[in-house]
Formats: structure tokens, sequence, C-alpha cells
């Protein structure tokens, strides 16, 4: 991968400004990157899709057919070492696997259970001894596998499950519980289940159904209708002593380093997703007459399809940069272990949580314009854009809720500034002094993505604003206070988002297509600036009154002045050249 050698820390794009040539973008995916897209769009189109209706059925045996499939293609060892029999490839292959498996969501959901929330914690935290029994079977695709981590009691708090393992005198350990919402559950093979040892000390074990896991009835959802969910009952299950998965106690890091890989993935599933709906949004808007007039000609359809396109590639550029820069992690550490990856996914799951949020929320919203675009046709089972609704609806709710991983984005953020990993206490401290003292600022004269880019630096700004003042209001009990953030991380998402963003069209330049570059990255600014000052300017509002916040919001206006371009045009734009290509407007 051609991007710059030297690891950067997670989340330091907050504090540094970033050199466009060293973010990873699709347009340098390389030609091994491609073959590996076009091998997975492929299965999806000639083997997944026909197969849709038949697998809504819930037959499994299918299912189990598509996973070995996937196998004998490679798709499930892309991050799994060559000696088990995977392909040890980067994260940028991971992401592009993901992208294109998007187009079937329950095949997704079923490979992402085998190949992210099985597969990985066995790389990151087996034994070679487990991986040589677990990975090949897992990586061919003879064996299915599944995460139980939820209970009917535990979701987000998933630490506090009740299932229990109790030492026998052999070594081996007795497990008894019940897990939920687990996918694959009707017919995995292999098991990692989190339980209790002594009743506190929260574990990983790799279970199999031999040793004695039932599935209770598969659940009714309101999509995913192709991939299994049942509760797993676990009684009296008997596990090897050789089958714990790192060490007691240690659960927590395998859930949550595994959850970092899996927000990242789902990410790139969504961000997929949004690229494959436009496409269809589109042939549907052109061929569908009304008034004598395809509907694509209608400025109220353009601006959905404008609109559909820029959210998504301010969120592809945040995806390729967060592969970029994991990969970029690991080859600095000179491994590509288990324990090189493990480091290299905590050092960007700030990253990871926002892809997760971006990815399902951008999705959603592309979906919901998709059905829009579709009237009465979007709401009936003739076409598919009732199914996509319905399917994506869980991605903000499993890998970590959205609120959840909200809440995440900045804690994670202020944990590390009060570690000293990163320099945000002083940055927030600098920005204040400058704030106080009356400086002259001019006017920028800049213009196009010189302007947006000194935009997104104002933007970090208001971030240091925020979190500054509401460290500085709340201390430690700021984990208390929820509503400010959320908002902090909606800025934050809107930052990491829109330099990306601008960073790629940037980088584009000289392509042929770069006004559609700089089209999508202008808009998704324009908007990313109106909804930071709007979220800086409540969330101020709530954290100080009188003259301090009078003092703080003429500086919110001072720092982030926010003039809006012409998005009508620029929309449009980018519908038109979606609408004369039948498809996303980049690659
Ligand atoms: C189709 C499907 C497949 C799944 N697959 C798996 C799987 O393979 N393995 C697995 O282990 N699990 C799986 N899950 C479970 C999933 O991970 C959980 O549903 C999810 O973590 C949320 O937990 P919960 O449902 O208990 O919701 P709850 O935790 O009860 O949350 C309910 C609401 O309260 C909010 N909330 C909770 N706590 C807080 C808080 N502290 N602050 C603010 N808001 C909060 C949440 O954000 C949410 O909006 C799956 C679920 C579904 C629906």
């Amino acid at each position: 991968m051609t991007v710059a050698t030297s690891a950067r820390k997670g989340a330091s794009w907050l504090l540094e400004e970033s050199d466009q040539a060293s973010i990873f973008t699709p347009e340098k995916l390389s030609e091994e990157h491609r073959l590996m897209a076009q091998t997975v769009e492929e299965f999806v189109e000639n083997e997944v899709m026909p197969n849709l209706d038949q697998l809504e059925t819930k037959d499994w045996k299918l299912a189990r057919t598509l996973v070995q499939r996937a196998g004998e293609l490679g798709l499930l060892g892309i991050s799994v070492p060559e000696q088990y029999g995977g392909l040890d490839l980067d994260k940028a292959s991971a992401l592009v696997v993901s992208e294109r498996m998007a187009r079937s969501a329950s095949m997704g959901a079923t490979y992402g259970a085998q190949a992210n929330l099985t597969i990985i914690p066995l790389v990151l935290f087996g034994t070679d001894a487990q991986k040589a029994k677990y990975l090949p079977g897992l990586v061919s695709g003879e064996m299915v596998g599944a995460y139980c981590l939820s209970e009917s009691g535990s979701g987000s708090d998933a630490l506090a499950a009740r299932t229990r393992a109790t030492k026998q005198a052999d070594g081996s350990w007795i497990l008894n519980g019940e897990k939920m919402w687990i996918t694959n559950g009707g017919f995995a093979d292999v098991f990692i289940v989190f339980a209790q040892v002594d009743g506190d000390q929260f574990t990983a074990f790799i279970v199999e159904r031999a040793f004695g896991v039932k599935s209770g009835n598969e659940e009714h959802k309101m999509g995913l209708h192709g991939s299994s969910t049942t509760p797993i009952l676990l009684q009296e299950v008997k596990v090897p002593a050789d089958n714990v998965l790192g060490d007691i106690g240690k659960g927590h890091k395998v859930a949550l380093n595994t959850l970092n890989f899996g927000r990242f993935k789902l990410g790139a599933m969504c961000s997929g997703g949004c690229r494959d709906v436009i496409g269809e949004a589109t042939k549907y808007a052109k061929q569908r007459k009304q008034f004598g007039h395809p509907i694509s000609d209608f400025g109220a359809i353009k601006y959905k399809l404008g609109e559909m396109t820029a959210r998504t590639y301010a969120l592809e550029s945040l995806m390729y940069r967060t592969a970029g820069l994991i990969d970029e992690t690991v080859a600095a550490a000179g491994s590509h272990g288990g324990a090189a990856i493990a480091a290299a996914l905590e050092e960007f799951a700030v990253e990871a949580s926002i892809a997760k949020v971006m990815g399902s929320e951008v999705l959603d919203y592309v979906l919901d314009e998709n059905v829009q675009i579709h009237g009465g046709n979007g709401f009936v089972k003739d076409y598919p854009a009732e199914r996509y609704y319905r399917d994506a609806r869980v991605n903000r709710i499993f890998e970590g809720t959205n609120e959840i991983n909200r809440m995440l984005i900045p804690g994670m953020l202020i944990r590390r500034a009060l570690k000293g990993e990163i320099g945000l206490i002083p940055a927030a401290k600098k920005l204040q002094d400058e704030l106080l003292s009356p400086s002259g600022a001019s006017l920028s004269t800049d213009e196009g993505l010189d302007a947006d880019l000194k935009t997104v630096a104002a933007m970090k700004k208001v971030a240091l604003m925020v979190l500054g003042t509401a460290m500085q209001t709340y201390g430690l009990k700021l984990t208390d206070e929820q509503e400010i953030l959320c908002a902090a991380a909606d800025i934050l998402i809107d930052i990491y988002a829109a330099e990306s963003a601008v960073l790629r069209a940037r980088e584009a330049a000289a392509r042929p297509d770069a006004a559609l570059h700089e089209a999508a990255a202008r808009t998704f600014v324009n908007d990313a600036t109106q909804r930071v000052q709007a979220a800086a300017a409540n969330a101020l509002a709530a954290m100080a009154e009188g003259d301090t916040l009078r003092t703080l919001l003429a500086a919110l206006r001072r720092v982030l002045k926010a003039t809006p371009i012409n998005t009508v045009a620029l929309r449009r734009t980018l519908a038109e050249a979606t609408v004369a290509r039948d498809r996303y407007i980049v690659n």
C-alpha cells in the first residue's frame, strides 16, 4: 500500500494537520485489492443473490454451502496467517471484502459472525495449538462459528453476563447459562463463549457444539431473515482446560478487541451498501416517469441522489483512511502477530467507533431515501428497497449500540488525554488563551478545498472548546453527562469524516473526475460545518450561562465562520453524474 510508513497515533487527526498524500484512499487500491473486490462481487452476484429468497426460508444447509464457497474463494481467511490456511492480507483487503459483501445483508451477517467475530478472536488471542485446531476448518468454511457475548439481561452491559464457568478437579470447565441473539446460532459448530469464572472473572472460552451446546428457537426478526439468530443454551457443558481463550479474567480484552475490528468492518459493509443502493436508486429514478419526465429530472430527486452521494463519499473516505492507519501501524510494529494487530486495533478504537456510528447512520439515511425514490414500489416486496431498509436497521443496535459507541468516542479520547497519551489538554488550554486574547484575525481568502481545509481546522478548535469546557465543568463526573458526550461525538464524527473527504478530494485533483470528488467533499463540509456549529452552541449553552456563555458563543462565532456555498448546484452536479453513469460517482 502506498501510504507513509511512520505510524501515527489514534485520534491524532484532532490535534495535528494531516497530509493528503499520507492518507489511504479508494483511488490507491492496488490491482490485487481490485481483483479481490471483483471476486467478492461475482460471488455475491452469481451465488448469493439468486439464492436470497431460499436463504430467507431459513435453509441453513444452503447457508453452510455459501459459507464454504466463501472459504474456497479465500474470503474467510483475509486476516488469517498463511500457516492456518489464510491469506494474511492487509486491512484494506478486509475492508474491500466487507464492502462488496454488503449487497446481501443476511449473508453479510453470517459472514461477519464467522470472519470477524469467531476467526478474529482466535487470531488475536488463540494459542498456537488453538489456532492449529480451529482456524483451518473455520477458514475453509467447513466449520461455522458464532460469538456468544450477549444475554437477555446484559446487552450493552455485556461484562455483566451471568453465564458461569466452574473449574473441575481435572482442570476442565462446566459452563451454565443462556446467550441471546446469537448470529449463526442455529447451525454453528464452534462458539466463542464469554462466562464468569468464580462469579466475576469474565473469561472467553472456545466451545464446540459437540460439547453439549443447544440452540433455542429462531428469533422472528424485522430483517436479516436469511441469517440465523437464536439463543444458545449451555447446560452443564463440559469444556476442556485447553479451551480458555486468552487469560482467565481477561475476557473483556478478547471482547473489546474483537468489537474494535467488528465495528470497523461493519462500517465497511455499510459503506459498500450505500454505493450499491445509490446505483439502484439511480436506475429506478431514470426509468420511472411522472408528469411526462423521468423522476431523476426533478430537483427534489436530484437533491436526494446528491446528498446520498456526498454522505457516502465522506463515509468511504474515512473508512479507507482508517484502514490505512491500521495497516501502517501493523507495518511499523514489524509483526503480523495477533498482539501487533490487537494493539493497532486498540490504537484506532475511536476511529472504529466512528466508522460504526457513521456507517450505520449514513446507510439508514441512504436506504430511507431509496424507499422514498421508489415511492409505493419502495413499500412493497416486489422491489428490494423494502428488504434493504429492514435489513439495515439492526446495524445501529449490534456491535455496541450507537449510543454506547457515541459515549465511547469522546470517552476514549478524554481517557487517553488524562493519561498523557495525546496532547488534548495542553491543546485545549492553548486554544483558551488564544481565544481570550483579542486577535486581528483576517478573513480567509482561500477558496474551494483550500477553504474547506481551513474550515475543518476551525471545527477542530470547536471540538477542543467543547471538550475543554466539558472537562473543566464536570471533571470526572463528565461520564454522567451523556447529552454532552453525544454532542461531542457528533462533532468529532463530522470532523473526521469532513477532513477525510477533503484530503481525498485534494489528492484526486489531477484525476478526470476531480470535479466530482470536489463537489462531494464540499457539499459534506458545508453541511457538517452547520451541524458542528449547532451541536457546539447547544452543548456550550448546557454548560455555561450569563457572561461566560456569551463569551464562549462569541468565540465559537469567531472560530467557525460558516458561510454557506451553493450546495444546490453541487448536489445537482453529483446527481447528474450519477444518472449519467448509472452508479455511484467514483470507482
Ligand atoms: C440480529 C441480531 C444479531 C445479533 N448478533 C449477536 C451475536 O452474534 N453475538 C452477540 O453476543 N450478540 C448479538 N446481538 C446482540 C446485540 O449485540 C445486542 O442487542 C446489543 O448489544 C444491545 O443490547 P440490548 O439488546 O440488550 O439492548 P440494551 O443494552 O438493553 O439497550 C437498550 C437501549 O438502551 C441504550 N442504553 C443501554 N445502556 C446505556 C447506557 N449506559 N447509556 C445510554 N444508553 C444506554 C441502548 O443504546 C439502547 O438504545 C445481536 C442482536 C441482534 C438484534
